[in-house]
């Protein structure tokens, strides 16, 4: 009879609890249900059957106690941010954000005295999704991506150092 590692060589794993840790938390995304403008309506067909985001473990949740993923789909207002700053502050963590289209990632065509220009000032931001607005596969993409970042390891932006300037929050400016 030989050693424990010999008999059991072809029927037992050895990884880390890390990786087991990842794995499941890459498997089981859920984003919060709320969307600020015209991407959203992206967002939601995402998650419908033609695209079927559920087949991801990307599950949306209607509070953000239960969320751990971020979806800024849309225009920010100057008095929108504080909300979502709110929402993200009610997540547990570890959790993650995607900015959705240029006007969530850089304010896009709005360079107006009424909108944020960019989520970066008010939220770290771990994935980007270009377009106005990103189709429906392109946030798949960035599920995706994000599902890597997790599998690798890497730790959400949050756990970076992040600074969240008072400015935007001041509507007179
Ligand atoms: Fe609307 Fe385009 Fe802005 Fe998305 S990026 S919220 S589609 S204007």
């Amino acid at each position: 009879m030989g050693s424990l590692t010999e008999r059991y060589k072809d029927n037992v794993l050895f990884t880390t609890s890390d990786s087991i840790i990842n794995w499941s938390r890459k498997s089981s995304l859920w984003p919060e249900t709320f969307g600020i403008a015209c991407c959203a309506i992206e967002m939601i067909a995402a998650g419908c059957a033609r695209y079927d985001l559920d087949r991801f473990g990307v599950v949306f949740r209607s509070s953000p106690r239960q969320s751990d993923v971020m979806i800024i789909a849309g225009t920010v207002t100057k008095k929108m941010a504080p909300i979502i700053r709110r929402l993200y502050d009610q997540m547990p963590e570890p959790r993650y954000v995607i900015a959705m289209g240029t006007c969530a990632i850089s304010g896009g065509v709005y360079n107006t005295y009424s909108v944020v220009q960019g989520s970066d000032l008010f939220v770290p931001v771990d994935v980007h999704v270009a377009g106005c607005p990103p189709r429906p596969d392109a946030l798949l993409h960035a599920m995706v991506l994000l599902q890597e970042q997790i599998t690798n390891n890497r730790q959400p932006k949050q756990d970076q150092e992040q600074t969240t300037p008072v400015s935007i929050y001041n509507t007179k400016e």
